[in-house]
C-alpha cells in the first residue's frame, strides 16, 4: 500500500493545497493531510478548526486521512507506515528550502522519500501567509481558499 504524508500547517488550508492533495490522489493509495504540531509557531487559527476545514474540504474522498501530529515528520511516517511525503514547490524559495528538508529526511530515514508536485499556474502566489493577511484586513479570502472554510467574524 503506498502511503503518503502531506505534512504543513495548513493556515488556513488554501486552493493551493487543495490543488497538490487532489493531483497526488492517482499516485498513492492513501494521503494523509497532516497538520504539524509546532510549540514555537504562532498560528491564525486553533488546530480543530483547521483540521475540521481540512475535513470538510475533502469529505466523500475514501483515500484521504486528516490527523495532527507533533515531533519529527519522519517519526510520524514511519508510525503511519508511510514511505512517501508529499510536498508542492512554488517558487525557489520552496524549492531550496524543501531540498534541505528532505535530504535531511532522507538522512533520517532511508526508507522515505519525497515527492514534490509542481503548483498549477494561477495558484503559485497563494499561500497561507498571505491569505492570512487579507482575513486580517478584512479582503475577499474566499477565493484562495476551498469553500469549507468560512470565518466567523
Ligand atoms: P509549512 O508550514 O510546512 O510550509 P504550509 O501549510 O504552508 O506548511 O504548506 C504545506 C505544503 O503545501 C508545502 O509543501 C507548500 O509548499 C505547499 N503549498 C502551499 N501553497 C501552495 C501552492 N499555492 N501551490 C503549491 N503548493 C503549495
Amino acid at each position: 500500500m503506498k502511503i503518503a504524508v502531506f505534512p504543513g500547517s495548513f493556515d488556513p488550508i488554501t486552493l493551493g493545497h487543495h490543488d497538490i492533495v487532489s493531483r497526488a490522489l492517482p499516485l498513492f493509495d492513501k494521503i494523509i493531510v497532516a497538520v504539524g504540531k509546532n510549540a514555537n509557531k504562532n498560528y491564525m487559527f486553533p488546530l480543530e478548526q483547521r483540521l475540521e476545514w481540512i475535513s470538510a474540504t475533502f469529505e466523500g474522498e475514501p483515500k484521504i486521512e486528516v490527523d495532527a501530529y507533533s515531533g519529527l515528520t519522519v517519526n510520524y511516517c514511519r508510525e503511519k507506515g508511510a514511505h512517501f511525503i508529499l510536498r508542492g514547490l512554488r517558487n525557489p524559495g520552496d524549492f531550496e528550502f524543501e531540498k534541505a528538508v528532505a535530504q535531511t529526511n532522507r538522512k533520517l530515514s532511508h526508507e522515505l522519500e519525497t515527492v514534490f508536485l509542481l503548483t498549477a499556474s494561477g495558484l503559485s502566489s497563494i499561500s497561507s501567509s498571505i491569505v492570512r493577511d487579507v482575513i486580517r484586513h478584512g479582503g475577499d479570502y474566499s477565493q484562495f481558499v476551498p469553500k469549507a472554510v468560512r470565518i466567523k467574524s
